[in-house]
């Protein structure tokens, strides 16, 4: 009998539980229709930006793949053709690679780049099917218009 008795307080008490959550507003999102706003200063993919005169920020210096904790970058600098420059230094980036299932997200990269090139955005639905497709090429990072990963492209640095 006294079992019986707890019992029927346990059902109780689980639906008072129910109840009193039945009219809060709900704190899950209907995912991936409804997606979560990050605060501006969350680390998500990165990008690479351009000046607003479409020149790349990037000028090779190798700064951000020698602070990558992780080792996640590459960067191939060369010389640029004063006929048809890439930046505005004298160097820029050939190649540029980072593999993202390295990455762990610290930011040391954007502190360290002296021309403000590389950003982490607050994108963060990064997934893929295979190891190659997750090292990301210059052409994945570069974003195609100055301005397209949010980042001012008149800001300095
Ligand atoms: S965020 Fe950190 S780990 Fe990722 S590439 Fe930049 S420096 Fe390396
Ligand atoms: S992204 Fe910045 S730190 Fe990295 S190579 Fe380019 S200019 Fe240098």
């Amino acid at each position: 009998m006294k079992d019986t008795i707890f019992k029927i307080i346990g059902i109780f008490r689980g639906l008072l539980i129910t109840m009193k959550y039945f009219f809060k507003r709900p704190i899950t999102l209907r995912y991936p229709e409804e997606k979560r706003k990050l605060p501006a200063r969350s680390r998500g993919r990165h990008y690479l930006t351009k000046w607003d005169d479409g020149l790349e920020r990037c000028v090779g210096c190798e700064l951000c793949a020698i602070v990558c904790p992780s080792q996640a970058i590459y960067v191939k600098p060369a010389s640029n053709d004063p006929e048809k420059p890439h930046s505005h230094g004298e160097r820029y980036a050939s190649d540029f690679q980072i593999n993202m299932l390295r990455c762990i997200y610290c930011g040391y990269c954007e502190e360290a780049c002296p021309t403000g090139a590389i950003i982490l955005s607050n994108e963060y639905e990064l997934s893929g099917y295979t190891r190659e497709s997750m090292i990301f090429t210059k052409d994945t990072l570069t974003e195609k218009n100055p301005g397209d990963s949010g980042r001012d492209p008149h800001r300095e640095i």
